[in-house]
């Protein structure tokens, strides 16, 4: 029997791996790095300070503190970002990004209005506690039990310990639902002492996102969050949206028990009138705004944050829409611009005033507009995805000015190539592009065609010395690709990204940058046992699991197993009809084959306990937890030659 494994259902949750802590080999700013990072303090309006108003605006009680698991190791480390606070910017950082590095380290408690409180800079995301007649609301307990939890009773040292009577989760990713299990308890949602509300179609897409790609994203997103990075003025300083994610984190979920299905949805809880817009297919698939006309509150979820956000996260996902974005925001101006007080988003800090909140929902929207419509425009002059990203250099100067539009999440380089992506896809038209060579084959004869590793190295180092970082990344990728162990290829590759790091605007940049720089000096590091997430691994339907055993079945290898197969789980009540033919898994839910070469019957909570390794599929096999009809070993033997995700793969290297 092969080695038998079915339960690495990887889950891309964004949680990081410890990072090191260890002093880091990176190098300093070259004196080009420096020059250009200075010029930006000229570039953007670094005088205007309203934002560090706004973020210390009803500050309650700071927080600069560790929060750990029950096992007492750190999930949340504040401190570990106090060497942003008070100084200048270094020359390793762009001075915008040091700028908003420094912003989101304003953390603790605060009140945005009365009966209004947000928890912020204690994850990634916000918690947003609204008080109700009698208990509380909250909005998006953060990703993990560890800082919900902390965070709730960092107010509750400040205000009456009433109890939560709902939660609602304004989107359908992590960093908006993780963390609920420590501020309610199911059993009151299912006695109906709790709420919780969601926007349609959430419960599916909080895992369903997370599933078929789930280990390569979790890879990309380590490069993406920096999570292997050191926190220092030469590694990772903040995320973009917040400083990072946690880890060594307890992740969960609690299936909602009231969906917002209509458009426009207005609830009363607990004294507390709430009209939901809900704003599908946006930032998220599931999102929703919130507006309280007692409290001439707006809250836009994810939806207008104090940055351009992503079309597309580097970490991988699904092209958002940037045009459907930019028409809910427009909705959102139109239904409560003119009444709305104060604004605020489960990420940054909120805006108070009409003017302020009105010009920053029509800035947004005209950024996101912009993102789309310009892009078509060039599109249909023929130009392409880097084309496009090197014409658009700029939103327009009056919103390029506007420190909510800048590149620390998303850039405007890579969301416009996004949205190419989503309009055309791979293909650029030109057919010398049509079936390139993979980067090993491209590489050797680049190098060769280059006059051989020391010429290529040669003219890197030309390009290097004189600042022209990009081209010099690129010519050294091709020796990289060609001689993965030529050291110091490996070395001046590493001190190029280096610098592209210090130089860039965007938190995410930045984090991949100097991550791909680490793992060209070290290597990639071992792959870490991570927390399951047990409610994740429940919320996975047959079918989603289906899927994902689809994904790991190797075509080629199973090309003349063909197979029909039956699959009950008893305690849904749910059949299965599987067919594997010419290599590929199908499934057809609700439905038998007449003859089946494999008939079995199981619990879904069984199937659960095997992804969750609590034991194993063979196991159950031979002591009837699961029962067969018919074809045991056949299924035990597609089961046993399952592919196996890589976890580490190589990004930097072939
Ligand atoms: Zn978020």
């Amino acid at each position: 029997m092969p080695s038998f494994r079915l339960s690495a259902l990887a889950l891309a949750l964004i949680l990081s791996p410890a990072y090191a802590e260890q002093a880091t080999p990176a190098k300093p700013a070259s004196e080009i790095t420096r020059e250009r990072n200075q010029a930006w303090l000229q570039r953007l309006p670094f005088s205007d300070r309203a934002d560090f108003d706004n973020a210390r605006r009803g500050l309650i009680e700071p927080f600069g503190g560790v929060v750990e698991n029950a096992e007492g190791q750190p999930v949340w480390n504040r401190m570990a970002y106090n060497f942003l606070d008070g100084n200048d910017a270094p020359a390793s950082v762009n001075p915008s990004l040091w700028r908003i590095a420094q912003l989101n380290n304003i953390s603790g408690l605060f009140e945005v209005r009365e009966r209004v409180y947000q928890v912020r800079g204690m994850d990634l995301s916000n918690m947003t506690i609204i008080e109700g007649d009698s208990g509380l609301i909250l909005i998006d307990p953060l990703i993990s039990t560890e800082t919900a939890r902390a965070g709730l009773e960092l107010y509750y040292k400040h205000r009456p310990r009433k109890p939560v009577l709902a939660v609602i989760y304004s989107h359908s990713h992590v960093d908006h639902f993780g963390g609920v299990r420590g501020v309610i308890d199911e059993a009151d949602v299912k006695a109906g002492k709790v709420q919780v509300i969601a926007p349609g179609g959430f419960y599916e897409h909080a895992v369903s996102e997370n599933v078929l790609a789930g280990p390569a994203m979790m890879r990309r997103a380590q490069y993406m969050y920096g999570s292997l990075l050191p926190r220092d003025e030469r590694g990772q300083v903040d995320a973009g949206l917040g400083k990072g994610t946690p880890s060594n984190a307890t992740v969960t979920l609690i299936a909602p028990n009231v969906l917002i299905a209509e458009a426009l949805e207005t609830r009363n809880i607990d004294g507390v009138e709430i009209e939901f817009q809900l704003t599908p297919g946006t930032e998220a698939p599931a999102e929703m705004n919130m507006y309280f006309p007692q409290f001439k509150t707006l809250c836009m979820a994810e939806n207008a944050t104090h940055t351009q956000h992503n079309v597309l996260t580097l970490r991988g996902a699904l092209v958002r829409d940037s045009k459907v974005w930019a028409h809910y925001l427009d909705d959102a101006l139109v239904r409560y611009g003119d009444k709305a007080e104060v604004l605020f988003a489960q990420h940054h800090w909120p805006t108070w005033g009409g003017n302020e909140i009105r010009d920053y929902l029509a800035d947004q929207r005209d950024m996101y507009a912009f993102l789309d419509s310009q892009t078509l425009r060039l599109i249909n002059q023929g130009l392409t995805p880097t084309e496009i990203a090197a014409r658009l250099q700029s939103l327009p100067p009056r919103l390029a000015s506007k420190w909510y539009s800048r590149d620390y999440y998303g850039s405007l380089s890579h969301n416009v190539r996004a949205v190419y992506q989503r309009y055309m896809g791979f293909y650029d038209g030109n057919p010398a592009n049509l079936d390139p060579l993979p980067p090993e084959d491209a590489g050797q004869r680049y190098v060769a065609a280059m006059g051989g590793a020391d010429a290529v190295l040669q003219n890197a180092r030309q390009a290097f010395g004189a600042g022209d970082y990009r081209w010099a990344a690129q010519l050294l990728n091709h020796l990289v690709f060609a001689e993965p162990d030529n050291a110091a290829a490996r070395e001046l590759q590493a001190d190029t990204l280096e610098q592209l790091g210090y130089q860039s605007e965007n938190a995410t940049w930045r984090n991949v940058y100097l991550s791909g720089a680490l793992e060209l000096r070290q290597g990639v590091a071992e792959a870490r046992a991570r927390n399951g997430a047990p409610d994740m691994i429940r919320a996975l339907t047959p079918s989603m699991f289906f899927d994902y055993l689809a994904v790991r079945i190797d075509a080629m290898k199973a090309a003349d197993e063909d197979l029909l197969i039956n699959w009950r789980f008893s305690d849904l009540d749910e059949d299965y009809a599987l067919t594997l033919r010419n290599g590929v898994l199908t499934q057809r839910k609700g439905a038998r084959h007449a003859q089946a070469d494999v008939d079995l019957s199981m619990t879904k909570a069984l199937l659960d306990r095997i992804a969750l390794k609590e034991t194993g599929f063979l196991k159950e096999a031979t002591i009837g937890g699961i029962e067969f009809e018919s074809g045991r070993l056949k299924l035990l033997k597609l089961l046993g030659g399952l592919d196996e995700a890589n976890p580490q793969f190589n990004l930097v290297t072939p």
